[in-house]
């Protein structure tokens, strides 16, 4: 598959085949100077269009071609924009309003009536900005020339949140296990978050998953086995010759096993569950680690809606540096004035968000009730980062999201064999506790150092669900009062 987006140039006949031809050419060089950004999705030139059956075409084109990630529209002339209603009615895919013009400068001294008819997106893209929201259409609108480089970062958070719309549509979950019994928050609605997300959630017995670690040979493992020595810091015990090296072996098993569980089933996202872990002699550390640092999405104790979050988070986050990880808001440092928060998980925090070697060690879980499970152990780099938790509030999904700096640890935590993270939440710990508890969101989030908020309110947008943010700008009062207002429009916004 190779992904793209098309652009959609709107015009009519009233300016003669002339005209058009220069809008033809006109639109074409625009999308030429946006793939000269490299944008992370190439651009797709569509012939100019001027009738109601052809826009309607092209939009039933666009939601039919599995390549076709989302449309871009720009109106170069006056395109009336009834012409647009039955096309925008059909169109499933995002959409983005690039208001933009051909000419970055007036020509001051020669412009004539001509040139105006010809470059008057000004109020063409008006009439069609009528009509998206008369309709009501979701999109992203986007103001400026496409030189501008400010312009191609914007539309490139909106392509890389249109690559996780698809990403998200496309997207088969395996649950080993159902949720760690009698937590609240990682339940939901499976049958609407395939309505809103496209994500098709389902549950497989973990002993299908034991049967299959059952068919993994020693040579197989002790080969991949041989591999994390190679990449990795791994703990003399466990290597080679060393006296646990059978708990690195079994962990390579598990790795294999699960890998091949999920591509049966054509899936890449998954969870797991340490109450339900059937025949396994380790609850999956490393396992997990190594798969979510392939692009796997994850999360833990059943908690299908993180895995989600997780598997969007890589796909928008591709090659942008920094990682995405299953997180957990564990415990604080309140020291006045330099209050942060650690997070951390069991064991399967993804090593994508450290740029240093990892250790792989094994030690002790008291939680599980199984062999001594081999991990990951490292800090996340410092940098910007953002985390977001998906809660089911019954009539929709909210996001909320906290936008954060990874500062490290203050001192090092050698008694501590996890992947873990310390971070000053904005606008402060005190806000940003207050209204992530005001937001009922989840403990589990997915924490990004690749994204930004910008991608999620883009992707949020997409599938139509609600994004509370708490940023640098939020304020304790003024967060309530969103939250009240977005309870109300998300109920009317459905209809009665
Ligand atoms: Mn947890």
């Amino acid at each position: 598959m190779t992904a793209t987006v098309w652009f959609l140039t709107g015009s009519q006949h009233l300016y003669g085949e002339e005209a058009l031809a220069q809008v033809a050419l006109n639109s074409q060089a625009i999308v030429e100077q946006m793939n000269g950004a490299s944008p992370v999705v190439p651009v797709t030139w569509k012939p100019v269009l001027t009738s109601k059956d052809a826009i309607r075409r092209v939009m039933l084109d666009a939601n039919a071609d599995d390549d076709c990630v989302g449309v871009v529209t720009w109106m170069h002339t006056f395109s009336p924009a009834k012409m647009w209603i039955a096309g925008l009615d059909a169109l499933a895919k995002p959409m983005l309003h690039l208001h933009t013009q051909a000419n970055v400068e007036l020509p001051w001294a020669e412009i004539d009536m001509d040139f105006m008819n010809l470059n008057q997106a000004a109020h063409g893209d008006r009439e069609f900005g009528y009509m998206e929201t008369r309709l009501g259409v979701a999109r992203t609108t986007v103001v400026g020339h496409v030189g501008d480089p400010r312009v191609q970062a914007e539309v490139d958070v909106w392509l890389r949140a249109a690559l996780g719309f698809q990403a998200a549509h496309a997207l088969n979950l395996v649950r080993f296990g159902d949720n760690m019994r009698n937590v609240a928050v990682t339940e939901g609605d499976k049958t609407e978050a395939e309505h809103v997300f496209g994500v098709s959630v389902n549950t497989y017995g973990v002993n299908d998953l034991v049967d299959v670690v059952a068919t993994v040979g020693d040579a197989e493992a002790e080969a991949l086995a041989g591999e994390y020595e190679r990449l990795y810091a791994v703990e003399p015990c466990l290597r080679a010759g060393g006296g646990r090296h059978d708990s690195l072996t079994y962990s390579a098993k598990l790795e294999i096993a699960m890998r091949s569980f999920l591509e049966a089933h054509d899936a890449l996202a998954f969870t797991t569950n340490f109450e339900d872990l059937g025949g396994l002699k380790q609850l999956p550390g490393l396992a997990v680690q190594r798969l979510t640092a392939s692009g796997y999405g994850f999360g833990a104790e059943g908690d299908w809606k993180t895995a989600v979050l997780v598997r969007v988070a890589k796909v928008m986050g591709a090659g942008l540096p920094g990682g995405a990880s299953l997180m957990e808001d564990y415990t604080y440092h309140l020291a006045p004035g330099q209050e942060k928060i650690l997070g951390a998980h069991m064991l399967e925090v993804c090593p994508s968000l450290t740029t240093a070697t990892p250790r792989v060690e094994i030690h002790p879980l008291g939680i599980g009730d199984r062999e001594d499970p081999v991990r990951f152990v490292f800090d996340v780099d410092p940098g910007a980062g953002i985390v977001v938790g998906m809660s089911d509030m019954r009539d929709r999904f909210r996001l909320t999201g906290n936008t954060v700096t990874v500062v490290g640890p203050d001192e090092p935590m050698p008694k501590l064999p996890v992947g873990r993270a310390v971070w000053r939440p904005d606008p402060d710990f005190y806000t940003s506790a207050a209204c992530w508890l005001m937001s009922g969101a989840s403990h589990h989030t997915v924490m990004s150092t690749a994204l930004t908020a910008a991608h999620w309110r883009e992707f949020a947008r997409m599938v139509g669900t609600e994004f509370a943010l708490i940023d640098s700008s939020t304020t304790r009062d003024a967060f309530e009062d969103r939250l009240r207002w977005n309870a109300a429009y998300y109920r009317l916004a459905r209809g009665i």
